[in-house]
């Protein structure tokens, strides 16, 4: 079996390299909104949809006009991918309207914007992306930029995708395709509770809190934020107090992600099967709820705990989100009513067990992860399925499995 894993390092573009970088965020920014026009355009147009290589043909003609001529400036894998990003986004948001897709019902796809948080491009293997001998990132009409490799890559990777944040920063995010290393089999299972008061509650009694280090980055972002809207529009202040924004939310997003990665490494390697509760999380995300579900970093989490499960194979599954893991009593199974989110303590009215909420919702999840995952083993009976293996949710990006 193999899985694909993504690796990501920080990039030092010389400034040459910076602007030669800009014109390809550019470039494949043009190519996006072009796509995203041209689909938008067709299916208003008596719901008609193009083909990709129709799309692609138009690409090469625009390349002729002295309008787009300048595409011809970049690699044009890196147009293609972009290419196909928004044909994929538009196509998702196809199927989301007539709900072939689950999950909450997708906006049409937007326009990127060059004053996104977010600016990236891919180059795939056909565009000669390359590491070279001295330790740089080739790539095509960029150049070799420099790297700092904190861990080796453990193949040849796929992809990379070049990424420019908010706070000026660039990563590279090389894909690579590695066997995966099952762990040695243990005994123990978890169900997790994500929680508000703590970040998540395990069936087996272990709370799992947000670290020091993360709250206080996060107080230092709060300082900064304050501080920004204080400062008089279109201000130098203003200017300066915009950038340490942008710094603090970068630290912020480091040290939750490497909490995160460590909190789900540890989780995985000591338990065989660990459940959760989808908590669809976009859904979640419009409501008061919103702001701690994303401090929390939920989706990202989950999505961890399931590429790891799948990389050292364990089992991983997720409850039905409607599931009442906090109004059933996990010792006798009667369902009592909803409760307000102050009731930390509960006394089942029927067996009289007193239960931390967190902790009886943790092992209801617990349970009914494993029934859940029983019932998938069973329906995939007669597919070669190794046991102990949780199949990835194929709606979930990140974990591809392919047979080795
Ligand atoms: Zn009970």
């Amino acid at each position: 079996m193999f899985v694909q894993l993504r690796y990501t390092f920080r990039l030092y573009p010389a400034p040459g390299q910076c602007q030669a970088l800009a014109r390809a965020f550019g470039c494949a920014r043009v190519a996006y909104n072009d796509t995203i026009a041209a689909r938008r355009e067709a299916w208003g147009d008596g719901q008609r949809r193009l083909s990709d290589a129709e799309v692609s043909k138009r690409l090469t003609e625009s390349k002729k006009t002295p309008e787009r001529a300048w595409l011809a400036e970049v690699s044009s894998v890196v147009l293609q991918q972009a290419i196909a990003e928004a044909n994929s986004a538009h196509r998702n948001w196809l199927a989301s309207l007539s709900g072939k897709r689950k999950g909450p019902t997708l906006g049409a796809p937007r326009f990127r914007s060059r004053r996104d948080n977010r600016q990236a491009i891919r180059f795939t293997k056909n565009a000669r992306f390359a590491i070279t001998t001295g330790g740089k990132l080739r790539l095509p009409k960029i150049g070799d930029v420099l790297v700092t490799w904190s861990r080796d890559l453990p193949a040849d990777p796929s992809s990379v995708t070049v990424i420019l944040d908010a706070a000026g920063r660039y990563h590279a995010s090389f894909v690579v395709q590695v066997d995966d290393a099952l762990l040695p089999p243990v005994e123990t299972e978890a169900g997790i509770d994500l929680g508000l008061a703590s970040f998540a509650v395990c069936s087996n009694g272990r709370v799992i809190d947000n670290p020091r280090f993360l709250r206080n980055a996060e107080k230092r972002l709060k300082r900064a934020q304050q501080a920004l809207s204080r400062k008089e529009k279109g201000s130098n202040n203003r200017k300066k107090a915009v950038r340490t924004v942008a710094r603090a939310n970068a630290k912020v997003a480091d040290a939750r992600k490497d909490f995160l990665h460590k909190t789900s490494t540890t989780i995985i390697r000591e338990n065989q099967a660990v459940y959760v509760e989808d908590l669809c999380v976009k859904g979640l995300a419009r409501t008061k709820l919103a702001k701690s579900v994303h401090d929390a970093g939920w989706g990202l989490f989950l999505r961890l705990l399931q590429e790891k499960a799948a990389r050292y194979g364990r089992t991983f599954a997720k409850v039905d989100r409607w599931f009442p893991s906090s109004q059933v009593c996990s010792a006798c199974g009667i369902k009592d009513g909803p409760k307000p989110l102050s009731v930390r303590e509960w006394t089942c009215p029927h067996c009289g067990t007193r239960h931390d909420l967190d902790q009886n919702a943790a092992r209801n999840i617990h349970l009914e992860g494993r029934r859940t995952a029983a019932g998938r083993a069973a329906s995939a009976c007669g597919e070669d399925v190794r046991p102990g293996s949780g199949p990835a949710d194929p709606d979930e990006a990140g974990t591809h499995r392919s047979a080795a």
